[in-house]
């Protein structure tokens, strides 16, 4: 899979200097390799190992970590290229203060003063919700912590949210809902002990690329794979079965491959009895799913779906991974559960190869979600609206439980309310909505109408440039700590050279805003391993309970898993072993869930799908890959897929310029003729920014549950342009 240079020398040969990417001086002035130093790849919820070769205080190569399990030394295109970001040119290296005509370098007492000024004002006006606060989802755990404990502690808003919200969070809440816990639920090493593996709205491939190589394993030794997309994904066109379901009609698809699994008897009566709640009415209501009738919903031949359930049903193991593709919607929640129900009533969960679980993308999507920067949760996964939760947290923190906020805003309904007037101020750190969020327009009007906007980021990303104020903070490779990977293990992230110029570490730019706040006594902390310990311990006898993990630990094993309660616990690689789940029962819950079409589905003026998703060479919203010359030059624009049927009968060439007009505004991009997405849908990947940004077109509107966007599917006309 590396394709791509993996050492300066050889990057110069192939492609010869380019101002994109060639490093602060020049490559010819750089020092042989001093040392190698084992971290972890930030693309992805893999977290592949990697050795980061430095040299002078720079980032100038990798070699593989082959010892790390996960990846054995293998990296896909991005973590070839992640080590040429650390020296970018466009690095921030001090404080930026917005003035009449542009940003001006500052001093640090001056910004962090004018932060803190400006938090007190909006507070002392407004009411301390008035100041909101977001979190990335790439941050380590200990920023997700310090993050949370600074917003509830410090700044006492209940407004603070995170990126994952945008990514995640339907699998989160379904995962809560059912097992009573949020992790997936197996190592990705059951993946190849499984005779069928199902995979659902995820672009493994492009978008965990090592993960393909689990899969493959799993097909070597005889596992079918079954794969459920709206478009030939990389994987799907290895697959044994194909399942091309009309963008929005997940919840149905698997109402029907369930139905008939019961009709064939495939069901496992013993484990439902012994293991779970609520089966007969699941039941019930997937007996109207016919493969006729689901096939007309779906628009997945009923063969493929009696195939598809025949494939589940004979298979002595299973895994079924899902991902943003069946997430990212109105019903994301729903959706999850649909495919849950398929896992628990086949008895398919809790032994080798045999499971379930989401592929995060970002690069802590599980870590990020649980430590307390999500606007209804506390550390150690703690609900904050429960009462015992809420006063065990507030005891930690040494507040009483009247003083912790009430649960806040989500990430979008933060921007709808600042866009209302009702939120005045905010502080972000390493995330980038202008890109990120649905319907772009209404997110730069929000922004336009802060008071205040404080942002901390290493790159000036297309939201920070909206900001008063910008802290220059850190890279991964600046810091040190910890992020849970997708399957659930804590892995330790080792700092491979200092911020640069003036630029900090994040974590200690909190620690300070803290303590200008009036805060210091609460926010002592040395070093990340300070902030790990205290983490750790405020998790202990919470539903994520990190209570016995160290750094030293982690280091040994290579990572652990979570729950690990006690220092002597090894960690828990697979979870709900023995049929044992995380309700207070122990026993998993099964969800009726009836289908119900997208927020806005296709109609007369706009009589096509679209729906969006990523590319190999690109992370999010691009603030990082877009700014990596041999990435850029991989996928450097976006496109539009369309198939060529739909693109003959609209009169469209390849390459060509076409019109993409949805309820929200229109977006010009060139077409791309393939096979690979219905003739139905159109397919534009998302990490662009400005006139190339496919979210200034995507819908806002909002799961119920999980307040996830409906990236997924809206309703599109295409014309040529
Ligand atoms: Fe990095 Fe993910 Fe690729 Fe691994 S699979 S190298 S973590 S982007």
């Amino acid at each position: 899979m590396a394709t791509l240079p993996t050492s300066e020398d050889e990057l110069i040969a192939r492609f010869g200097p380019h101002p994109m990417y060639e490093p602060a001086g020049g490559f010819a002035r750089r020092p042989a390799a001093e040392r190698l130093v084992k971290t972890h790849c930030c693309f992805c919820g893999v977290q592949c190992g990697i050795q980061l070769k430095v040299a002078d205080g720079h980032v100038i190569g990798f070699e593989p970590w082959e010892e790390f399990p996960v990846n054995r030394g293998k990296l896909c295109s991005k973590g070839v290229a992640r080590y040429l970001q650390n020296d970018h040119p466009d690095r921030l290296l001090h404080p930026l203060r917005r003035t009449e005509s542009g940003f001006r370098r500052a001093s640090w007492d001056e910004a962090l003063g004018l932060v803190v000024e400006r938090i007190r004002s909006i507070q002392q006006r407004h009411g301390r919700d008035a100041f909101a606060v977001l979190g990335g989802a790439s941050l380590t755990n200990e920023k997700a912590y310090l993050l949370g404990k600074l917003a509830r502690i410090a700044l006492r808003t209940a407004n603070i949210d995170y990126n994952g919200r945008l990514c995640m969070v339907s699998a989160a809440a379904a995962n809560k809902m059912a097992f009573g816990v949020d992790r997936a639920a197996n190592p990705w090493s059951d993946i190849p002990l499984a005779k069928c593996v199902m995979l659902v709205g995820t672009n493994v491939g492009e978008c965990f690329p090592i993960l393909t190589d689990y899969v493959w394993r799993a097909r070597d030794t005889g596992a079918k794979v079954v794969v459920v997309d709206p478009r030939l994904t990389p994987i799907a066109r290895t697959a044994d079965l194909f399942l091309p379901v009309k963008p929005g009609r997940d919840s149905a698809l698997f109402a029907g491959i369930l139905a008939d699994l019961v009709r064939r008897g495939a069901i496992d009566r013993e484990f439902i009895h012994a293991h779970t709640v609520g089966f007969e009415a699941v039941r019930e209501a997937v007996a109207k799913y016919t493969p006729l009738h689901t096939e007309a919903l779906t628009g997945v031949p009923a063969a493929s779906i009696v195939r598809a359930a025949e494939l589940w049903a004979e298979a002595p193991t299973s895994m079924l991974l899902h991902a943003r593709g069946l997430e990212h919607h109105t019903k994301g929640v729903e959706n999850v559960l649909s495919t849950i129900n398929l896992v628990l009533a086949t008895g398919r969960i809790g032994k080798p190869g045999c499971g379930y679980g989401t592929i995060t993308g970002q690069g802590n999507g599980q870590g990020g979600r649980e430590h307390g920067q999500r606007c209804n949760q506390l550390p150690g996964g703690r609900d904050i609206e429960n009462p015992a939760h809420r006063a065990e947290v507030a005891r930690f923190w040494g507040v009483t439980e009247t003083e912790l906020p009430r649960a806040g805003l989500s990430a979008v309904e933060i921007f709808d309310a600042i866009e209302r007037g009702e939120i005045k101020g905010l502080l972000s750190l390493s995330i980038n909505p202008m890109v990120s969020l649905p319907d772009a327009a209404k997110t730069r009007r929000a922004l336009e109408r802060l008071e205040f906007f404080g942002a901390i980021d290493f790159f000036l990303s297309e939201t920070a440039r909206h900001a008063d104020v910008v802290l220059a903070g850190s890279l991964q490779e600046e810091d040190e700590g910890t992020i849970t990977t997708g399957e659930g293990r804590v892995v330790r992230l080792r700092r491979s050279v200092e911020p640069p110029g003036d630029a900090r570490v994040d974590w200690r730019i909190l620690v300070e805003l803290a303590a200008r706040l009036g805060f210091a006594d609460k926010f002592r902390y040395t070093c990340a391993e300070d902030l790990f310990r205290e983490l750790c311990a405020a998790s202990s006898g919470g539903p994520i309970d990190y209570g016995g993990m160290s750094y030293e630990k982690i280091e040994k094993n290579l990572g652990v898993f979570w729950p690990c309660p006690k220092p002597e616990h090894p960690g828990t690689p697979r979870l709900f072993e023995g049929g044992r789940f995380a309700h207070a029962d122990g026993r998993a819950r099964f969800h009726v869930v009836d289908y119900r079409p997208p927020a806005e589905d296709v109609d007369r003026d706009y009589p096509l799908f679209l729906t969006t998703g990523r590319v190999v060479s690109q992370y999010l919203s691009g603030n990082q890959t877009r700014r990596i010359g041999p990435l850029l030059d991989q996928a450097p624009e976006p496109y539009v897929e369309i198939h060529p049927q739909l693109a003959e009968a609209l009169g469209i060439a390849a390459g060509q310029m076409v019109r993409l007009a949805t309820r929200r505004g229109e977006l010009r991009l060139p077409a791309l003729l393939t096979r690979a997405i219905r003739p139905d849908t159109v397919f534009v990947p998302y990490h662009w920014a400005g006139r190339l940004s496919v979210n200034r077109i995507t819908h806002r509107a909002l799961d119920p549950i999980s307040k996830i966007p409906e990236f997924k599917v809206c309703a599109v006309r295409v014309e040529a342009s």
